[in-house]
């Protein structure tokens, strides 16, 4: 059972003077960090919190929600973070089915309050309450056991009730110190963060930042405008943003471009658009394509810069650590053959909370199956085609939506694109999309397919486009493709 130091207290060891997040202007140190870290886990064990509980946080990204990340971590206890745009009915689900003891909800969230009468199976406080509390006195774990628990992460699937990801010390550390093997690492880096903390894209910064001594940007919300100012005129080196982000901080950019200390655009959480990899390959924008799940503590294949092109729509290779196989039909599939992809390291979950029947069946053998769809090349770089449920089978041919969406941003002032099935008699299932246009742009279905046509084969060209207002997206702005359906056309549903 490995051991190794506390992390924060480690880093405020070593180098405590050095930034570790800056947000709204303010910089604060890890020596600060950690000292205010220790108040707080004084003041969360008064209110009884202890070893191995499972503490439910409710809050967007502030400085505050960092701290009880690490104030939880410290004590041993189990963060479960919650996503701020869910019902409170579906919070209220994943917090009894974490057994989570307590709810710590930010002044945003003041809605539990008002339903505090409410007979609930976990205690509730908000966090500017919880700084009122007196401390007590708690024994810190100076060291962190790496199979222990650290995070529990609710993801939900396409069907179904979210299930808990269970990531442990080791997986977040190792998640870390691949990716850090993955883009290199440099006295210099800046990571900005703009996608939320309660996701695993903001919780693995949370964990660079004291793992590699990191000074974190630390946004409340994603804006593009300003996450193009930290880049230009405030040292951020390095940003996670799923595709699009990346598109609306290319409007915002224009004619301007970026500075060349900015190193890495880490593009992943879903796929990324031709069109808009030449948009920024014209602006030599070092875009990592990157694939990853909650499952994975994020990042686990990566393609560098210079494969952009050579290697155009890949996800690329593993993490150092890390292996990735497809599957088809019980066997390996050949290269170029599409099957479930499948991958195995130490980022990798060992379960979801509550479910030991999805041991066998999703981590089999330590091989995690991700649900995606995918093949490797002859050179062994990884293509994600699209996930299992969202597949189109049209006619016994295989049509991912996510070609489509591709061939469709690649229409001029295509804003947004998605693409659902829809029930057809003669072949099953037929594509139909959705698209958003630049506003004030007009154009017609007709013009729109006849450009389809020439880049998709007849099976994958939709049977219909309706025009519509932005499109759904979850809190780290994926498309959520299953909410179309309820723009469907009265003849298509
Ligand atoms: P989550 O369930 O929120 O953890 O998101 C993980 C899912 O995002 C994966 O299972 C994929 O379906 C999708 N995804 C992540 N990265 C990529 C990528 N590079 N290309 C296509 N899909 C991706
Ligand atoms: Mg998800
Ligand atoms: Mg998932």
């Amino acid at each position: 059972n490995a051991m190794m130091p506390n992390w924060l207290m480690q880093r405020a060891n070593l180098t405590p003077e050095r930034p570790a997040f800056e947000t709204d202007g303010d910089i604060i140190s890890f020596r600060m960090l950690w000292e205010q870290v220790y108040e707080l886990a004084g003041k969360l064990a008064s209110l009884g919190i202890r070893k191995n509980d499972h503490v439910a946080l409710l809050s967007g990204n502030s400085l505050d929600l960092v701290r009880f990340f690490h104030a939880l971590m410290a004590i041993g206890a189990v963060g479960v973070p919650l996503n701020t745009r869910l019902s409170i009915e579906e919070q209220v689900w994943e917090i009894e089915d974490s057994k989570a003891s307590w709810l710590i909800f930010d002044d945003k969230n003041h809605l539990f309050n008002s339903a505090a009468n409410e007979p609930r199976l976990f205690h509730r406080i908000s966090i500017s309450q919880v700084k009122r509390q007196s401390h007590s006195e708690v024994k810190l774990q100076a060291e962190f056991s790496l199979d222990a628990p650290c995070t529990m992460i609710y993801t939900s699937g396409t069907t179904g009730k979210p299930k808990g990801v269970v990531l442990t010390f080791g997986n977040h550390w190792w998640s870390a110190a691949g990716s850090a093997l993955n883009l290199g690492l440099t006295e210099t880096d800046k990571w900005y963060c703009c996608v939320p903390l309660f996701h695993v894209s903001g919780l693995s910064l949370l964990m660079k930042n004291v793992i590699y001594g990191m000074p974190v940007v630390l946004a409340k919300k994603f804006d593009p405008h300003e996450a193009n100012q930290m880049i230009c005129k405030n040292g951020v080196t390095m940003i996670s943003v799923v595709a699009n982000m990346l598109r609306r901080m290319l409007d915002d950019l224009g004619t301007a471009s970026y500075p060349d200390a900015f190193r890495c655009m880490l593009l992943g959480g879903g796929p990324a658009p031709l069109p808009l990899l030449q948009r920024s390959r014209q602006k030599k924008i070092p875009v990592y394509q990157t694939y990853g799940l909650t499952e994975t503590a994020s990042q686990m294949v990566t393609l560098p810069p210079e494969f952009m092109f050579s290697k155009l729509g890949s996800a690329g290779k593993p993490l150092f650590h890390g292996e990735i196989r497809i599957i088809k039909e019980d066997r390996v599939a050949d290269p170029g053959e599409a099957g479930e992809i499948q991958v195995r390291g130490m980022n990798v979950s060992p379960g979801y909370w509550n479910h030991p029947e999805t041991a066998d069946r999703t981590f089999s053998g330590g091989w995690l199956r991700t649900g995606d769809i995918g093949y490797l090349d002859t050179d062994d770089f990884l293509y994600v085609l699209d996930r299992r449920d969202d597949l189109i089978i049209s006619g016994g041919e295989n049509v991912y939506p996510a070609e489509i969406e591709s061939v469709l941003l690649a229409f001029p002032d295509v804003e947004e694109a998605g693409v659902i099935g829809v029930k057809d008699e003669q072949w099953g299932e037929v594509p139909f999309a959705f698209v958003h246009m630049k506003p004030e742009r007009t154009v017609s279905e007709k013009d729109i397919l006849d450009f389809c046509q020439k880049k998709l084969a007849r099976y994958q060209l939709p049977v219909g486009i309706q025009f519509t207002g932005l499109l759904p997206r979850n809190a780290s702005r994926k498309l959520l493709r299953r909410k179309l359906v309820d723009r469907l056309p009265k003849e298509f549903s």
